[in-house]
């Protein structure tokens, strides 16, 4: 009888054991899921279609060299699966659409080590200009201290058929989402930008007056919108900038850690070798991962040999 009851104290010692053991996996695995939730969810891809189509509509990637395009293709790769998408007045945001719109951000934010804008999750898209409550005018784009940018998608693709006019939608947006990004935040309180907003408050003047020649007359409207018009037109006609406005470009330049005139490699030499390095740990991570990611080199090195890029 002793030992009878001895066995099963052990056996229900034991299954409370087992159970609590299976609690804890339970629990556990749940807690990795929750870490790394960002590595469980399905990952976007980016296929040899896509870059031919990039190359194909963004002229800052067709002119850059080979490892920076390959830089490129990972951080565009990367914040492309951070972002939701989310279509407005329309069933579904195109595969295009979100790759173009990315690679809008991946150039803005090139010379910079922190590319991920995380204070903007959320990006709408509209299939043409959009209203919003209270403003009588509709809009082309929009972004908001709230988190969130709202592109209109035909206003986006006829702003890139022209990519030297000074205007583009999509570095005019993400100029703004700069400027609100906590990440940022210090750019705003340094040299460069404090050298920009003097002489862009004498622009600004001159562009209220009418003596307008090179910026919109929209820029004139405060301060904010004249950033990110100047930011446009550093990336589409930086040649013209920096022969009629030096100091303006300069000061771009500085801001923005990068040399569009450069276009094979716009990086400032001194921040380049870091970023690569960066990358390369992000690379790495993927990669232990043991997500079934086509190398980005791979995918570069059969474009290049097929002639294609
Ligand atoms: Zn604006």
């Amino acid at each position: 009888m002793m030992s009878d009851y001895t066995d099963t104290g052990t056996e229900s010692a034991l299954l409370l054991g087992f159970v609590i053991l299976f609690i804890f996996i339970i629990c556990l695995i749940f807690f990795i899921r929750e870490v790394f939730s960002h590595y469980f969810r399905h990952r976007k891809r980016l296929r040899p279609a896509d870059v031919i189509f990039l190359y194909q509509h963004n002229r800052y990637f067709r002119n850059l060299s080979l490892p920076l395009k390959r830089l490129f293709l990972h951080r565009l790769h990367n914040l492309w699966n951070i972002k939701e998408f989310v279509p407005m007045e329309m069933d579904e945001v195109s595969r295009k659409t979100e790759i173009l719109i990315m690679s809008m951000a991946v150039q803005l934010t090139f010379g910079f080590k922190k590319y991920a804008l995380y204070n903007f999750k959320k990006i709408y898209v509209a299939p043409d200009t959009f209203h919003m409550p209270g403003a009588s005018q509709p809009y082309a784009g929009l972004t908001s201290s709230q988190g969130y940018i709202i592109f209109s998608e035909k206003a986006l693709f006829n702003s890139i058929a022209t990519d030297n006019d000074g205007y583009h939608i999509g570095i005019h947006e993400f100029a703004h989402a700069i400027t609100l990004d906590t990440a940022y935040e210090h750019l705003f309180w340094g040299k460069a930008y404090k050298t920009w907003k003097a002489d862009a408050r004498k622009k600004i003047e001159v562009i209220r007056a009418g003596n307008n020649t090179l910026f919109s007359d929209y820029s004139g409207t405060n301060i904010d919108e004249f950033f990110a018009h100047s930011i446009e037109q550093f990336f589409e006609q930086p040649e013209v900038l920096a022969e009629r406005f030096p100091k303006k470009y300069h000061s771009i330049r500085q801001l923005l850690k990068q040399n569009p005139i450069a276009a094979e490699y716009p990086l400032e030499s001194d921040t380049s070798w870091e970023i690569m390095k960066h990358d390369s740990a992000e690379d790495l991570f993927l990669l232990i991962t043991g997500k079934k990611y086509p190398s980005i080199d791979i995918l570069l090195r059969h474009l290049y040999s097929s002639n294609i890029i």
